[in-house]
């Protein structure tokens, strides 16, 4: 009926926003949508109603009509292209929208340009939020983890909604008001920041296990579902060992991992995590190296050249197989190495965060923060429970390495991290050029 009005809007229907926009419609909050093209908001509306969710979503194909089905004060999510699409949404948008009436944007968006538009849309009463969502797609439509940022009013006017709609843990729902002006973007970017770190530290270990220990595909999904069982349980070594042990339907010949290209592209977010690191003066030399093996890894072509010139320099020879107990010790080698690697790798993480909150005098909890990452998230794991409880210990830490449980877990695999490292080394120095080429690339880093 006309005179119905919708709870929230969303603005942006690709991925995230469509499935954003069914996830609030089944909590049960009535959603009007808008996409700059047409064609995207008859997908939503076709897709709401295949899911039967028709009669809590509504398109618009005009900014007018989707702006004044709004119950007031209105609230719009924005989830477009980061950069300059937002600006001009936001433009289009702020010529229906009266004052009082709040802006989520919900993309990857760089932090200075949420504070920039904060005080442009505040000129004309309206309220600004820039709120990172993670999780893909799967974590929009099921629930995501959620870290906006802004005026604490525009955080009241949908919590409701986003405590419902985001993923739920044991301590609460994967969302927090993170803190003023651009926090939860800056949080959301190093969130990816870390998520670059923990898909390098997988893939070394990978690496080294087929290297130097011979593992099969086979083999290193067995190892890594063992290890999902354990202190590594996440998101990133359940869909591991998914990976390895999927086999090619295309051809059906063989193992889907290995036919992909090892070579990867950025989006952006990783790379502004360690330009922020380099700023603050903090060290974050996992996220780096991180950073660095996906340049690498997009220059394919130079690296098969090099493959070549090095391996006519090089003489080769044949490593000797390793017997069955060093393989089982290699393992768990790598298992306890790829522990205290991921401990080092988050302790940067927070530190940027931490560094960032206080020079911006943003007020931060990380123990919050670490919280609403055990769910949804890409980087949800067992092991960030553990990072809140030492905030919790402790909530001005200097570095989560000087938590006590934390420095004693790493004490305690500092043996088998560092027969790690000197298995790695003297392993590629006898080996052929093959080896070489893997260690700096990434069957992940797509
Ligand atoms: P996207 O590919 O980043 O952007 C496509 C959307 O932006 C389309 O709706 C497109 O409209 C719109 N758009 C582009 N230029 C525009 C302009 N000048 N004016 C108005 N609209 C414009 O979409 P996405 O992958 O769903 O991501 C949305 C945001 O969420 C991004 O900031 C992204 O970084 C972030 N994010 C994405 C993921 C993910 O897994 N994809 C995960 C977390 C966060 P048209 O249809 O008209 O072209």
């Amino acid at each position: 009926p006309e005179n119905m009005t919708s709870r929230i809007g969303l603005c942006g229907l690709a991925v995230m926003g469509q499935n954003l926009a069914l996830n609030i419609a089944e909590k049960g909050f009535s959603i009007s949508v808008f996409n700059r093209s047409s064609s995207k908001t008859d997908a939503t509306v076709e897709r709401a109603q295949k899911e039967g969710l028709g009669d809590k979503l509504v398109g618009f194909h005009e900014m007018r009509d989707f702006v004044t089905s709004l119950q007031k004060p209105r609230c719009v999510i924005i989830l477009v292209q980061a950069g300059a699409p937002v600006d001009s949404t936001i433009a289009s948008l702020s010529e229906h929208l009266e004052a009082g009436d709040i802006i989520i944007d919900g993309g990857n968006e760089w932090y200075e340009n949420t504070e920039r538009r904060s005080l442009e849309v505040a000129k004309k009463g309206l309220l600004y939020m820039g709120m990172g969502v993670s999780g893909g797609e799967e974590g929009a439509r099921n629930g995501p983890a959620m870290m906006p940022g802004g005026l604490p009013e525009a955080y009241a006017a949908i919590e409701d909604i986003v405590t419902k709609i985001s993923a739920q843990v044991d301590d609460g729902p994967c969302v927090t008001h993170v803190g003023p002006g651009g926090a939860g973007n800056f949080v959301k970017m190093v969130h990816n920041g870390i998520e670059y770190g923990d898909m390098q530290l997988i893939s070394e270990a990978y690496d080294i296990l087929k290297t130097v220990g011979g593992l099969s595909n086979e083999d290193l999904a067995k190892v890594f579902r063992e290890w999902n069982a354990g202190e590594l349980q996440s998101y990133l070594i359940e869909i591991s060992y998914l990976i390895f042990e999927k086999k090619d339907d295309q051809t059906s010949e063989g193992y889907v991992l290995d036919k992909i290209l090892d070579k990867t592209g950025m989006k952006g977010t990783g790379k502004w995590t360690i330009q922020q690191a380099a700023e603050l003066s903090v060290a974050a030399p996992t996220m780096a190296t991180a950073l660095d093996a996906r340049f690498l890894s997009g220059l394919k072509t130079e690296r098969v050249a090099a493959e070549e010139l090095y391996s006519s320099l090089r003489p080769t020879s044949d490593n000797t197989p390793l017997t069955d107990g060093e393989k089982a010790q290699l393992i768990d080698d790598v298992r306890q190495a790829l522990y205290a690697s991921k401990i080092c790798s988050y302790a940067q993480g927070m530190n940027i965060i931490r560094n960032k909150g206080q020079s911006m005098g943003w007020n931060l909890d990380l123990g919050e923060i670490a919280r609403i990452w055990k769910g949804g998230c890409i980087i949800r794991a067992g092991f960030l429970d553990r990072i809140k409880k030492a905030y919790d210990r402790d909530a001005s830490l200097a570095s989560l390495l000087v938590d006590k449980e934390f420095a004693e877990e790493l004490v305690s695999r500092e043996g088998a991290w560092r027969r790690v490292l000197t298995k790695g080394a003297f392993h590629t120095l006898w080996s052929d050029m093959q080896s070489a080429d893997s260690i700096t690339t990434t069957h992940y880093n797509r």
